[in-house]
């Protein structure tokens, strides 16, 4: 914890962490050493992790990257991160994130950019770690601490860990509890660890995981030793290469990404089988649609009332006045674009037209899945991200949906509910790293550990 902490002050630069926990930190790496000394150590005991940005820890500002929250200090600890709490990590602070988890590069923060710790060879540019998750994977690649929380609505943990050479897994939705976690799009939100090795990852999901009474599509279900199904072994597994997943206009590097991966596979007794999830290109305008609805419904919350950031009202001024001038101050430029597209497709004139088509295409997506899983298909091997990490600055001038296109590769794995694991792959050219995803059945992230173990 000591040394993190140290870390944390010199690498202050990156922006990774924005709200610093250090006397906690000791406090509860304190109780971590006399724990371990009388031998009754839990899983997690005494490992320093970062949490982001969007979870609510008791007494610790959570703002989820937004000025909305200024001054918020929850009365209560999120479900997971006291899961984790309870497994004895030692929380060193909160991370950096895109404003309420909405963007793909971190831009979109009230705290200001994350630099990436990876650069181009002989280029000093600073590049995005990605995002939302991005203050996780930074600080996780920079060895700001060993492990972090993300959160994962259509790729926000697998494609920082892809641009930042960690491991990122989004489990099935319902494995972790949303509870205390500031909401998004509550049908496609989960939470999810972001570590340095498969091991970890597997460690670490099973102390975030479990049924929880607070939050109504949290699983009852038993959670697996997922470190225990580590075997390396996966012979005989049936491992998917989708045809939709080949874009038309696909960098070689990604292609070549992709042929190494399959190779990996191949040598390690998997059997490649090419399948077809038809409705692929569907996925990202559906996404487009239902997570702008669900969050424009979840962001009416925040009316200068209960929470945060409240606007200075002129004399005269009105409740009407206190709302709009709350929230044009205190939500950003994108967060104010998806209140008004979420608005927009759910307003009684377009709701057929646009949410419940949306919601259909959703299911269509979910039963390509399923089919192929029911043909003996064990886990869906594909790039993480269409491209290594972009520089700073260089897609936020582009039209919003260019950036929109980072997800394409993850946004299905949300819509269907399945768990979805980005593994490094290997550099570009740049000497960038590069992540592969492994989408696996419903609640079989231990398979999916294991695939993804035998990627490493
Ligand atoms: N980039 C996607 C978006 O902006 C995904 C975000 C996320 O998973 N939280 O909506």
């Amino acid at each position: 914890t000591e040394a993190c902490l140290a870390a944390i002050e010199d690498a202050g630069v990156l922006n990774a962490f924005v709200h610093h926990t250090a006397d906690l930190a000791l406090e509860r790496a304190a109780t971590a050493d006399a724990r371990l000394a009388q031998g009754a150590a839990p899983a997690m005991c005494g490992l320093p992790i970062g949490i982001k940005d969007l979870f609510c820890t008791k007494g610790v500002a959570s703002q989820a990257g937004s000025r909305i929250l200024e001054g918020f200090l929850p009365e209560y600890e999120s479900t997971v991160s006291q899961n984790l709490v309870d497994a004895g990590a030692v929380m060193l602070g909160k991370l950096n994130m895109d404003e309420f988890a909405m963007g793909s590069s971190n831009e979109t923060s009230v705290y200001g950019d994350v630099i990436n710790p990876w650069r181009r060879a002989g280029d000093e540019k600073p590049l995005t770690p990605g995002g939302s998750s991005g203050g996780s994977a930074a600080a996780v690649a920079a060895d700001l601490c060993l492990a972090a929380t993300g959160t994962d609505t259509g790729g926000s943990i697998r494609q920082p860990a892809a641009f930042t050479g960690t491991v990122g897994i989004k489990p099935t939705y319902g494995r972790c509890s949303r509870w205390g976690v500031v909401a998004f799009a509550s049908s496609l939100d989960q939470a999810g660890p972001m570590t340095k090795s498969v091991r970890d990852a597997a460690i670490m999901l099973e102390a975030m995981s479990g049924h929880d009474p607070k939050d109504s599509t949290s699983a009852d279900l038993v959670v697996p030793d997922f470190e225990a199904a580590l075997s390396g072994d996966i012979r005989g597994k049936k491992i998917g290469i989708p045809k939709e997943y080949r874009m038309d206009g696909m960098p070689d590097e990604i292609e070549a990404l992709w042929q190494t991966g399959i190779a990996m596979m191949k040598d390690a007794g998997a059997e490649i089988i090419d399948i077809s999830l038809p409705h692929t290109k569907y996925a990202l305008p559906a996404y487009y649609v239902i997570a702008p609805a669900e969050a424009s419904s979840n962001l009416a919350r925040y009316d200068g009332v209960r929470y945060g950031h409240r606007a200075k009202l002129d004399q005269g001024d009105g409740i009407t006045e206190m709302y709009e001038k709350t929230r044009a101050e205190g939500f950003g430029p994108e967060v104010q674009r998806r209140v008004m597209v979420g608005t927009y497709v759910l307003s009684a004139g377009f709701y057929d037209a646009y949410y419940n088509r949306a919601r259909k295409v959703r299911t269509l997506i979910k039963r390509d899945f399923e089919t192929v899983f029911a043909q003996g298909v064990d886990a869906i091997l594909t790039p993480a991200t269409p491209s290594a990490a972009f520089g700073l600055g260089e897609m936020t001038d582009a039209d919003p949906v260019a950036m929109y296109l980072n997800d394409i590769f993850t946004v299905t794995v949300n819509l269907a509910g399945l768990p979805g694991i980005a593994v490094p792959g290997g550099l570009d050219a740049n000497g960038l790293p590069l992540g592969l995803q492994l989408i696996g059945r419903p609640w079989e992230e231990a398979e999916l550990l294991n695939a993804a173990y035998a990627l490493e």
